[in-house]
């Protein structure tokens, strides 16, 4: 199967290129613009596969787009590239809807005109997945879940901003018969997160000694789950899942901020002695319009495509610990540039 995968060079893209290099027959074409969270470091592992190339474009470029299409000629195409980080949403929106809205305009309407030209079984067989995130629903209250009807109701820039970008996969759906699937994620942690996101930042502030600052009295509550297990339900949905549908998919970890800094703190205690680092942890002002809760409901990824999260979130945030612990030269990079003096990760939710 040829695939091109934008945003390979984020987080969530390098796990999944890591996936499906290792434990698929998948080529792959990454296109990625290579922005301040992209890290090729993160693909060490699978850059020198005879099945990976990295093209180095913007998505909202539609000639690079075009040749990128003609070129590898994908059966598929699983779209990650974005904008992904809520409080930089709220500081700058533009660059969300440039990327976020139009860049995916311009991969469906790239994807479309190389989709028609196509010829069976190739044109049945090809889908756009839509890689998207829980947030698109907003918050919800104490009880409940999100399920793949409930409805739209995106607070934050980035949010509205990936809301768009499903609206759109479905129309292209809906209108031109593309066949679309869609995949709404809740937070993802593990390897390779660039710290600005809460998991990251938390560990690595403990690691310098510095502040764990925590949003209000970290009371919000978020699903987790470990980046791998998303890389795998990614794979199933775009070879699995049904044309027009979309998947909820989530590791049935809800855990309030504060816990999740605290069982940080307890792990970084045992694999770092020498300090208490809960004695870090500084409540800062809430980010405006901070959503409460986000919870998922994954029922269909289960009984449809057979998935289920296989690491629990205690051994997955182990896991993660002990990465950044054994991978120092990753993080110490971005923190001496990029991050140096910005506003940005005084705190930090996912
Ligand atoms: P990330 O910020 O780590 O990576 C985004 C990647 O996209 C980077 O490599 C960046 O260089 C690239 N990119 C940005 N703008 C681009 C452009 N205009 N053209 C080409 N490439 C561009 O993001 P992530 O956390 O890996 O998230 C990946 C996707 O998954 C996003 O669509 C995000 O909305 C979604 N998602 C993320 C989470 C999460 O918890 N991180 C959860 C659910 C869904």
């Amino acid at each position: 199967m040829r695939i091109i995968v934008t945003g390979g060079a984020g987080f969530i893209g390098s796990a999944l290129c890591r996936y499906l290099i290792h434990e698929t027959n998948a080529e792959l074409l990454v296109v990625d613009k290579l922005t301040y969270a992209a890290n090729l470091d993160s693909l060490a592992s699978v850059r020198d596969s005879a099945r990976f190339r990295l093209l180095k474009a913007d998505i909202c470029d539609a000639a690079s787009m075009e040749s990128a299409f003609r070129q590898h000629r994908p059966d598929a195409i699983m779209h990650l590239a974005a904008e992904s980080h809520v409080d930089r949403s709220i500081d700058g929106p533009a660059p969300f809807i440039d990327t976020n809205i139009r860049g995916t305009y311009v991969l469906l309407e790239t994807a479309r005109r190389y989709w028609r030209e196509l010829e069976e079984p190739k044109r049945a067989r090809f889908r756009f997945h839509n890689v998207s995130t829980d947030e698109v629903y907003g918050s919800l209250g104490a009880t409940g879940l999100f399920e793949e009807e409930s409805p739209y109701q995106p607070n934050s820039p980035y949010s509205a901003s990936k809301a768009a970008a499903d609206h759109l996969a479905r129309a292209w759906h809906h209108t031109y018969g593309l066949p679309v699937v869609i995949s709404n994620c809740s937070n993802n942690y593990g390897p390779c997160q660039f710290p600005e996101k809460l998991i990251p930042l938390m560990i690595i502030n403990a690691l310098e000694g510095k502040k764990l600052p925590v949003y209000g009295k970290g009371e919000n509550r978020r699903d987790w789950l470990y980046v791998e297990d998303h890389a795998r339900a990614l794979w199933l949905v775009v070879t699995r899942g049904r044309v027009g549908e979309k998947y909820n998919v989530g590791g049935d970890a809800e855990w309030k901020n504060i816990d999740v800094v605290r069982k940080l703190c307890g792990i970084l205690d045992r694999l770092v002695p020498g300090r208490r680092h809960e004695e870090l942890i500084e409540f800062v002002s809430d980010r405006p319009g901070h959503d409460m809760r986000y919870a998922i409901d994954a029922t269909k990824m289960k009984q449809e495509l057979g998935w289920r999260a296989r690491e629990s979130f205690d051994s997955g945030l182990e896991k993660t610990v002990r990465w950044y612990l054994d991978n120092r030269r990753w993080w110490e990079r971005i923190r001496s540039g990029v991050y140096r003096g910005e506003r940005l990760g005084l705190a930090a939710d996912a």
